[in-house]
């Protein structure tokens, strides 16, 4: 169980746009958090910057003891084998089946050979089959990612996340292509994990009555600034 450091991270994209001015923040270990603001205010960049994805101009972002800013190959790679990804389009391999789908996330680890063989160990089995059903997905462990409906592509995608056994979970507008019933559902699941496994979980939505009824501490982004910190529950339009 790691906290997350951020102080006073800066990200200024080579066109000039600065996405991020100086951002300070501890997450603790279990947490789940969302990040609310307008399109353009710098959310997806401050996701960015915790798996090492986004230029860091300024400041330092820490998982723990280990500093993110900096690292390349293997220990990038070490890095982002700990942190769950979901993004809004879901990023399956729409053509392969839910399990293999699933079975990605063993490999985050490590893409060695058995990655290129596609021969999972029955340990790495006994992983995927327990995130797919906790997920409601294991029935279709053999339908094709493609011919599944939105919100179970993106259960598929959490269980491909879960199956990296992560001890952080971020997510880039989960929702947000899913209707209100299957999003609340979403969300649903999303908390569900964060209770049962102690993940700490953080979650970009433009939609605050998501981010009040699902998260318990929300943060505030506007034009990069961090300007609302604080629980989820009592935070109004007007911070
Ligand atoms: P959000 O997720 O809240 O919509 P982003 O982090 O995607 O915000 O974007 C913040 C700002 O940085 C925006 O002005 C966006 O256009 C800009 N931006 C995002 N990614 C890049 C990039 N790769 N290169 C240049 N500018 C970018
Ligand atoms: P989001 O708001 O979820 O980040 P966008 O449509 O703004 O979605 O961005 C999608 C992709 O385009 C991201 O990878 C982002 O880095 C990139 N991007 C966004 N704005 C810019 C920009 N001004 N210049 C270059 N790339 C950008």
């Amino acid at each position: 169980a790691r906290p997350i450091v951020l102080r006073d991270v800066t990200v200024t994209y080579p066109s000039g746009t600065r996405a991020l001015r100086g951002v300070s923040l501890r997450l603790e270990p279990g947490e789940m958090v969302s990040v609310v603001g307008l399109s353009g205010s710098g959310k997806s960049t401050l996701i960015r910057t915790l798996n090492g994805l986004a230029p860091l101009t300024g400041g330092s972002v820490r998982l723990g003891e280990q500093e993110v800013g900096g690292l390349s190959g293997r220990r990038l790679r070490e890095l982002r084998g700990g942190i769950g990804m979901i993004f809004q389009g879901f990023n399956l391999a729409e053509r392969t089946t839910v399990l293999h789908n699933a079975l990605v996330g063993r490999f985050a680890h490590s893409p060695t050979w058995r990655t290129l063989l596609g021969t999972p160990s029955r340990e790495d089995l006994r992983i995927v089959t327990e995130a797919l059903d906790s997920v409601g997905m294991l029935e279709r462990a053999w339908s094709r990612a493609g011919a599944l409906s939105g919100g179970q592509k993106q259960r598929v995608a959490i269980a491909r996340a879960l199956s990296q056994q992560p001890s952080v979970m971020l997510a880039d507008e989960p929702v947000a292509s899913l209707d209100p019933p299957t999003a609340h559902s979403v969300m649903g699941d999303l908390r569900r994990i964060n209770r049962e496994r102690g993940l700490t979980v953080l979650v970009n939505l433009h939609l605050m009555d998501l981010a009040r009824q699902y998260t318990t501490r929300m943060i505030g982004l506007r034009e990069g600034e961090v300007v609302f910190d604080g629980p989820a529950a009592t935070a109004t339009d007007a911070d």
